[in-house]
């Protein structure tokens, strides 16, 4: 490989200065595996990012995306079409929630959110319920790191460099209650009520100035927040009243990783639209999608044929490597099981997990599916800190893991076995004791 100064290259969420000082280089990957330059194993407990549900290197992903490729590289969206973009949206609503049956694609998790935003915008206008402009996020929520993404995100991090973002914003508080709800297993016990702080923001703006309440049903990047049991039902109950439209961030949930296609489903709720991204290609190829409810498309299509229904769409929207590997993946998610496979997993898993309880600073475990967190305390003046130097200590001893604040995440590929579930958990626990 040629050597390069690490200088020009300004790198996304990270400690540019501390990372040029000791680099973390990733050269190969192959199923649960990196490997680095040296050809040193790192073992990946969170699919690359979250994303690799299928493990790396499918044969079958390669082989559509580099087809596809030589066959027909690009395809305007606009006014044009391919085949792949159609197969693909019909192979996706066989999988989807039931109801979600209208696919816009996007090129990330990022965009998806702001397309669902703009889709709920333009699904009122159209009804004639124009003065619906609020839109109403959640506390602790990451919906990407677009404008419309922040303003409805609730990390102040992600917000605070960036000015006044989006108005007609506001709120629902986060579900996260340790007191209440320490070392659960699946859905927490306590909170349901927490839905109807709904209830104190419509009272506040009126329903009549509300489009979409947007939420993850796992929030995923604010450390692996699961929804108390009934919650979701609750925010869909006060959605139906009040005629808002309600939207699931799937980006991390979807594809398996709570142990059915969709957290919709795990969760038995269906949201008006739903976002995803990330194991929709298997990580491969960017993309990601809104799903929309028949209900919300037939809003833009009544009324005399325009020329353009919609103005919103990407260049790289629908995009024929994209599509090649997200169907490619899909096949190959059916014939390994895996978009159910958590479930088969999660015992194995949540023992292993829980096994942690009682080491030093440990205080919460949570995990539904094959998605985990394990919560230390903070040190004092350096919140996020002691995580990190458990990041650190882990990727010397070949393991990738992803912190998040004072969590440390697991959501390991969806192929995984028990012997590497007890390895990462075995690596974990030397980790978290030599950094106390
Ligand atoms: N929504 C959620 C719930 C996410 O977890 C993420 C990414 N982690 C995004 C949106 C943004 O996705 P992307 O990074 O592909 O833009």
């Amino acid at each position: 490989m040629s050597t390069s100064s690490l200088d020009a290259y300004w790198m996304p969420f990270t400690a540019n200065r501390l990372f040029k000082k000791a680099p973390r280089m990733l050269a190969r990957a192959e199923g649960m595996y990196y490997r680095t330059p040296e050809g040193r194993e790192v073992l990946d407990g969170v699919a690359g990012l979250w994303c690799v549900n299928a493990g790396h290197g499918r044969p079958k992903i390669v082989k559509a995306i580099a087809e596809q490729a030589a066959e027909m590289d690009f395809a305007p969206p606009f006014q044009m079409g391919h085949p792949k973009a159609f197969e693909l949206a019909d192979r996706l609503v066989e999988i989807a929630p039931k109801g979600l049956n209208k696919v816009f694609y996007t090129n990330s998790g990022s965009e998806a959110v702001e397309t669902a935003l703009k889709i709920a915008l333009a699904y009122h206008r159209a009804r004639g319920e124009g003065s619906r402009t609020r839109l109403i996020g959640r506390e602790r929520g990451y919906h990407g790191v677009n404008f419309g993404g922040i303003s409805v995100g609730g990390i102040v991090a992600n917000r605070k460099m960036f000015g006044t973002l989006l108005t007609g914003v506001d709120h629902i508080r986060h579900t996260h209650d340790p007191a209440r709800n320490s070392f659960s297993v699946g859905q927490p016990a306590h909170g349901a009520d927490l839905a109807d702080d709904l209830e104190r923001l419509v009272a506040l703006h009126d329903a009549s100035t509300i489009a979409a309440v947007i939420v993850e049903p796992v929030a995923g990047s604010t450390g692996v927040l699961l929804p108390p049991q009934g919650y979701l039902q609750r925010l869909r109950e006060i959605c139906d009243k009040h005629g808002i439209l309600l939207i699931f961030d799937e980006v991390i949930t979807g594809f398996g990783r709570t142990g059915q296609p969709f957290a919709a489903q795990t969760f038995g709720v269906t949201p008006d639209l739903m976002t995803v991204a990330k194991g929709l290609t298997n990580g491969c190829v960017p993309m990601g999608a809104v799903f929309a409810k028949q209900a919300i498309h037939d809003a833009f299509m009544n009324g005399p044929e325009h020329l353009i229904e919609f103005f919103h769409g990407y260049t790289y929207s629908a995009h024929p490597l994209a599509c090649a590997a997200a169907l490619a993946t899909l096949e190959t998610y059916a014939d390994d099981g895996l978009l159910t496979r958590a479930t088969d997993m999660q015992d194995h898993f949540s023992q292993a997990l829980h096994s942690l309880k009682g080491l030093p600073h440990v205080i919460d475990i949570r995990n539904i599916g094959l998605v985990g967190g394990i919560e230390l305390a903070a040190r004092s003046g350096e919140p996020g800190k002691r995580a990190f130097d458990v990041f650190l200590d882990c990727w010397e001893q070949g393991l990738m893991i992803r912190t998040t604040g004072d969590t440390i995440a697991l959501s390991p590929p969806l192929i995984i076995q028990a012997e590497h579930i007890d390895k990462i958990v075995d690596t974990l626990a030397t980790a978290i004791k030599r950094v106390a």
